[in-house]
């Protein structure tokens, strides 16, 4: 329709390169590029690439290319209407490169505690996070939105007394809902998108309840070093820096401490420590806070009141619970655990649902279900029964393993015949939960 304005999409290619490759970035971009514009139009959000592997130069340097998700309605793209942000990242092998501790003995002998730990990224082990976090309500897309627009803001070097915003989130809800591993996998996820402006990316994890809650007469000092550090590692301005604060209600103990009429100076003086050195830190452009809590009730109100975003992680829907139950099975199925089998895509399982309740309303006799029409509607009733009984994110990435433990514990299995499970033992496993 030539009337309707174009409207164009950006879409976010992530090239991941091999640790070995060294060919220039630049180079392996242009040919992601041409490979993308010459085989695929249109293009789907979001999915993995194949094919590739016919040019020696890719087949070479790039472990996988991926087409992430957008915020686009439609599921398919024609090239003419996206913009192509091509990424290429090398993953760091290693997991935490340093760690603070908070170098006092503890008061009964004990060991010194972890203040902290840092991660080079984007690192092996966050590697795949992202895309296993499923949320009902675009979480995951309104936070790299919200980043994306403070770095609108900055570029446009807009007057700070005019306009604020904290670098600060704050992500609340239930135990188990993927909050502090949504925190891990956003940082990854930046520190793939923003390497044309970083060239190094970490990860600062602060141990909260060691921080905060332990000793208060340390916790005031140990806090200003661990800033001081963090301050040290932005100053360096080709780093891109996230400070994770997980649980960060345990500030409030030590504010709490000081109502209490403990140590009412310690605790008083911790909590405005880290305030007055989040404010510092906001003036940064290359960083990021992040922060995680179970009880938002019980959070410092001078700290909900510096976060940006306030952002309730809830138990996921059904919907969520089919999708992860559903990537479970999937990797049980490529790791050859389940065979024979498939699980469908929620969106067909929801179309059969309906049409299954039309067609039981309009007649008797039921036709014969295939199996993968009954996998995929034992799956929803099974994801009905999960969201019942409030099972976290966590618990239900735990069920394959209960439902397997039970299956093999059946005796029906040998050592053997674990990679042998068929058609019909998958259902009984369905069945078993
Ligand atoms: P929280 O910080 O909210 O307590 P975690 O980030 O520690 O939760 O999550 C624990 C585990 O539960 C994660 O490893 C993740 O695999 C799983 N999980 C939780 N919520 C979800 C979700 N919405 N989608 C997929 N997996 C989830």
């Amino acid at each position: 329709d030539e009337s309707k304005p174009n409207v164009i999409w950006t879409v976010h290619v992530e090239v991941r390169l091999s640790t070995k490759s060294r060919r220039r970035v630049d180079v392996i971009q242009g040919l992601v590029r041409d490979y993308i514009t010459t085989n695929y139009d249109p293009i789907t959000l979001p999915s993995v690439l194949g094919g590739w592997e016919a040019d020696p130069t890719l087949a070479s340097s790039v472990d996988r290319i991926a087409i992430s998700e957008s915020a686009c309605p439609s599921m398919t793209l024609r090239l003419k209407d996206v913009l192509l942000e091509i990424h290429a990242y090398q993953l760091h092998e290693t997991d935490a490169v340093e760690e603070y501790a908070n170098g006092t003995p503890g008061r009964d002998g004990e060991e010194n505690v972890l203040a902290a730990s840092v991660c080079e990224l984007p690192c092996k082990a966050w590697e795949g996070l992202w895309d296993g976090l499923i949320y009902s309500d675009n979480i995951k897309l309104k936070l790299l939105d919200y980043i994306h627009a403070t770095f609108v803001l900055s570029d446009a070097d807009v007057d700070f007394n005019l306009v604020t915003w904290n670098r600060v989130v704050l992500l609340h809800g239930p135990p188990g809902t993927g909050k502090t591993s949504l925190c891990r996998a956003l940082a990854q996820k930046l520190s793939i998108r923003l390497s044309h402006r970083y060239s190094q990316s970490r990860l600062l994890e602060i141990n909260s309840h060691s921080l905060f809650s332990r000793w208060f007469s340390e916790s005031g000092k140990l806090v200003q070093r661990l800033f001081s550090n963090i301050m040290e590692m932005v100053e360096d301005e080709d780093c891109f820096v996230v400070v994770l604060i997980d649980e960060v209600e345990s500030l409030t103990a030590a504010r709490a401490g000081a109502m209490a009429g403990t140590e009412p100076s310690d605790g008083l003086r911790v909590v405005n420590a880290l305030l007055t050195q989040l404010d510092k830190l906001r003036y940064q452009k290359n960083v990021l806070v992040m922060s995680t809590s179970n009880l938002a009730k019980a959070i410092d109100s001078a700290f909900v009141d510096r976060a940006d975003i306030i952002q309730y992680v809830d138990l996921p829907p059904r919907e969520a619970i089919y999708e992860i139950l559903r990537s479970s099975l999937c990797e049980f199925i490529k790791k050859g655990i389940l065979r024979g089998t498939t699980v469908l895509a929620l969106d067909l399982a929801l179309y059969l649902e309906r049409n299954n309740s039309n067609r039981s309303r309009e007649s008797e006799t039921m036709l014969p279900y295939s199996p993968e029409d009954l996998a995929a509607s034992k799956l929803l009733a099974l994801a009905d029964k999960c969201r019942a009984q409030q099972l976290s994110g966590r618990a239900l990435r735990r069920l394959p393993v209960l439902a397997l433990a039970r299956y093999i514990g059946t005796g029906v299995s040998t050592s053997s015949t674990i990679s042998n499970l068929n058609n019909s033992r998958f259902q009984t496993d369905i069945h078993l939960w």
